[in-house]
């Protein structure tokens, strides 16, 4: 693939293409073990030089920071459990949570949240394991990396509990409908964005939501390597999704939105760098 869905001329300089901020990447998955240099810099060719590494156990927070440290400036990280994870939560993994949420490459908590689509953990010990979870983001000041799926109502009333002290945070790959989205919007989130919605079988209501989604709530991400966008030509034969196609995101997003993609790109890039702290990008 090359930066197709970028609205410039291919042999625009590099400079040129608008940068953007891959706030979910799950750059630690072994789908990426042989060749994550050279799916780095497919991705800075297309404006993606600043990526947020997706932790999702204890496991993964320790090899996303590991990750991180190799590339400062360029790689950050979130430490947390998902839910289908959450039965492994216990007192010595929050313990080693709050240490890693104090380095300073650790720019969030989670993925965190409710999944009661697949229920890989049982749905009590989910609810305990991401109210504490929210519980450390508040306690360490870090914004919440937040998954919900066919959860809505049990996510908002564990988010709600905190009150004024829910930290800010992200909705990360939000696929549901305006209702849900005004909820969250409600709360302070950010929303974000993956390839869900170049899913056009599905992403009918997601496409209503977004059109009223304030320019200063948006975040990208791939949550790489799921969710290859469906409208990306052509489609690689491996499926795996790579940063590299943020950009076809930003396109199919900004239609939905009813503006331009550098608009698009302009908002999701100062909304990143301002949620999660992220410093100036590699030069
Ligand atoms: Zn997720």
């Amino acid at each position: 693939m090359s930066c197709a869905s970028w609205p410039v001329p291919a042999q625009q300089p590099e400079a040129e293409v608008p940068e953007l901020i891959d706030v979910g990447a799950n750059l630690t998955h072994e789908s990426f073990r042989d060749d994550l240099p050279d799916v780095l810099e497919r991705a800075a060719r297309c404006g993606v030089r600043r990526l947020i590494v997706t932790g999702t156990s204890l496991a993964a927070s320790r090899a996303a920071l590991e990750l991180a440290t190799t590339r400062p400036g360029s790689l950050w990280a979130t430490a947390g459990v998902h839910p289908h994870a959450a039965d492994t939560y216990d007192d010595a993994t929050e313990v080693e949570l709050r240490e890693l949420l104090r380095n300073p490459l650790v720019v969030a908590a989670g993925e965190c949240g409710l999944d009661y689509n697949r229920d890989y953990s049982p749905r009590n010990a989910q609810r305990t394991a991401f109210a504490r979870q929210v519980e450390l983001a508040a306690a360490s000041g870090r914004a919440l990396f937040l998954h919900q799926r066919e959860a809505h109502q049990d996510f908002l009333a564990i988010l709600r509990e905190q009150g004024s002290r829910l930290p800010a945070g992200v909705a990360h790959c939000f696929t549901n409908g305006p209702t849900e989205m005004a909820d969250y919007l409600d709360l302070g989130l950010h929303i974000g964005i993956t390839g869900w919605i170049c899913d056009e079988r599905r992403s009918s209501e997601l496409r209503r939501a977004v059109a009223s989604l304030p320019l200063d709530r948006v975040l990208v991400e791939t949550d790489c390597p799921y969710l290859l966008p469906r409208s990306i030509r052509p489609q690689p034969r491996s499926r795996r999704n790579e940063p590299e196609t943020l950009p076809e995101v930003v396109r199919v997003l900004a239609s939905s939105m009813n503006v331009s993609p550098d608009v698009v790109a302009e908002a999701t890039t100062r909304n990143a760098q301002a949620l999660f702290g992220l410093s100036a990008g590699p030069c």
